[in-house]
């Protein structure tokens, strides 16, 4: 009788914390380097957990108003700044700062593919970011985004992160279907 007992409070634990077993995809995974930080972003670029966080949010708000976003590059290992410096200091290659200098070693930084200052995925990041804690750091390099909460701010009400008026929201035309997977 006992034994029942016993058996049928495992099935109801099992029950109960089976569905956030299954949803464990929305958790973010550790990366492979033991005791990181860093978590992997569905297209394979990793970012600190903080950001990576922030960053799903981020997305996941802009997609809601078809605005697609895509990390091209996330965290760089100490190498690979290294290897963008030196291309850089050659002439090779766009900007990058001094190995150990860029945020984007700490998994702060993002470089979003954003198509260009007068876009409507730029637009949106310049409205919005500074609610998920992103803001532009580098004058030259409008894809490259930071996640720097403390310095950050919820725009006043009514406003956007630039001090815009908000948009009246305006009824949503029937969702473009997409094959983009993250
Ligand atoms: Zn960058």
């Amino acid at each position: 009788m006992s034994l029942a007992l016993l058996r049928w409070g495992v099935f109801i634990l099992l029950c109960l914390f089976a569905p956030q077993a299954v949803a464990g995809d929305a958790k973010p995974r550790r990366s492979e380097a033991k005791g990181s930080r860093l978590v992997r972003l569905k297209n394979g670029q990793l970012l600190h957990a903080d950001a990576a966080d922030a960053y799903r949010r981020m997305k996941a708000e802009a997609r809601s108003k078809n605005i697609y976003l895509w990390v091209h590059s996330g965290y760089r290992s100490p190498a690979k700044q290294r290897r963008l410096y030196e291309r850089y200091r050659k002439g090779k290659g766009p900007q990058a700062a001094r190995p150990g200098r860029s945020n984007h070693q700490r998994g702060l930084a993002v470089d979003l593919v954003i198509g260009g200052v007068k876009t409507p995925t730029y637009d949106w990041l310049v409205s919005n970011a500074c609610r998920f804690g992103f803001k532009r750091t580098v004058r030259s390099e409008p894809w490259h985004w930071e996640y720097r909460p403390r310095s950050t701010r919820e725009p006043k009400p009514g406003r956007d992160c630039v001090g815009r008026p908000l948009k009246r929201q305006r009824p949503q035309s029937p969702p473009v279907a997409s094959t983009e997977k993250s």
